[in-house]
């Protein structure tokens, strides 16, 4: 039988049930764009995060760009952001005019920290873009505390910590903005495209609300140029059902996560996660390291493991990126994490038998 890297289960059972029947629900309501579901969760996810307001929005990417354009990022600007991300965050950057300066992550976390940020900062730079990479939330306060001394703005991608903690806030809670992502895999996943807006400043919201929807404060009066950037209202509906079940759902990959830790400490030259202080890890992405990744994923595929890279090519040196001139070499962490990460089925619903059969996989690999 063979296990994928991910697969959607119905955890906790009765979940699937849940959602169609909200999908009904929101089908009989005949009222399918920025209608009461959205208006609905964009309250309820704003008060899960303690933020002042959530802008659903059509994407992660254009939650992104949203979120940019509201902090006044634009052309001739520059924003420090890790080269050890999705491409999107890089792209959104791009698409507002402003130039990415790409920073090596910590070779612990895997997160962009101050310390890396800070050489990077130059007169021309608006804002620093921190990616909660694989669900860990960046070190925030040293962060903050670089932005302020600067004057520049902290924009969290939180498309993969939905739910993540720092010192005990939310992950989306702590900047002066944050983007989401509603994907379908992500922690908190619709049944197809949907993102938020989160921030606790009224301009940045209001921006939010507006360019999302034709720059319209109410029906055809446009007080700036937007976008058609909406969430629906099927979206919406699904989103409200999972978003009760988020904890949950968060404690199971946690569990599920202390099974791999304490199965496969000390095997073979194998890196684990790296819990940094104050955060609480929601394992959207399960990450190991080996110097032998390419051989153990062909072993795993063999018998039927699906695992994943994220990511196989770090920003700088794929083909589309060429025209910020960079070459390998110049982010050897990055470039090192690239070689050695493989990520291991780790979603909601993966049985006790399916996690063992990983587990023994991987050290069988080995032992040879
Ligand atoms: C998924 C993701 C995005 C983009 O989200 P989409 O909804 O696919 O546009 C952005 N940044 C990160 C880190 C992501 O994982």
């Amino acid at each position: 039988m063979p296990l994928p890297y991910f697969q959607f289960r119905d955890f906790p059972v009765g979940l699937e049930a849940q959602v169609q029947q909200a999908v009904q629900e929101a089908v009989a309501g005949k009222q399918y764009v920025l209608g009461p579901q959205v208006q609905a969760f964009e309250q309820e996810f704003a008060s899960y995060l303690g933020a002042e307001t959530a802008i659903g929005v059509g994407n992660g990417y254009d939650a992104l760009v949203i979120a940019l354009k509201g902090l006044g990022i634009g052309a001739g600007d520059e924003v420090v952001l890790p080269v050890h991300t999705f491409i999107a965050t890089v792209n959104a950057v791009l698409q507002v005019g402003a130039r990415p300066v790409l920073a090596e992550p910590n070779k612990y976390t895997y997160n962009l920290t101050a310390e890396m940020a800070a050489p990077h900062i130059t007169p021309k730079t608006k804002a620093i873009l921190a990616v909660h990479l694989y669900g860990q939330v960046c070190q925030m306060e040293e962060l903050q505390q670089l932005a302020q001394t600067q004057s520049i703005k902290l924009l969290e991608d939180a498309a993969q910590a939905h739910g993540a903690k720092y010192k005990g806030r939310f992950a989306g809670s702590i900047g002066d903005a944050a983007a989401f992502s509603f994907y379908p895999t992500k922690n908190l996943g619709a049944l197809g495209d949907a993102g938020a807006v989160v921030s606790s400043d009224a301009y940045v919201s209001a921006f939010a609300a507006r360019y999302r929807n034709y720059g319209e404060s109410r029906k055809y009066n446009s007080e700036l140029v937007g976008v058609n950037s909406r969430l629906d209202e099927l979206q919406a509906a699904v989103l409200r059902v999972k978003l009760r079940h988020l904890d949950a759902l968060n404690l199971e990959r946690q569990r599920l996560a202390q099974v791999y830790f304490q199965e496969l400490q000390n095997t073979g030259d194998l890196i684990l996660p790296h819990m940094a202080p104050d955060c609480a890890h929601v394992y959207h992405i399960f990450n190991i390291r080996t110097q032998h990744r390419d051989a153990l994923q062909a072993w795993l595929q063999a018998q039927g493991i699906g695992t994943a890279i994220h990511y196989p090519v770090p920003v700088h040196l794929q083909p589309a990126y060429t025209f910020l001139g960079h070459k390998a070499g110049d982010f050897p962490v990055a470039e090192e994490l690239a070689r050695t990460s493989l990520s291991l089925p780790l979603f909601p619903g993966l049985t006790e038998a399916e996690q063992q059969r990983v587990v023994e996989a991987v050290k069988a690999f080995f032992r040879q």
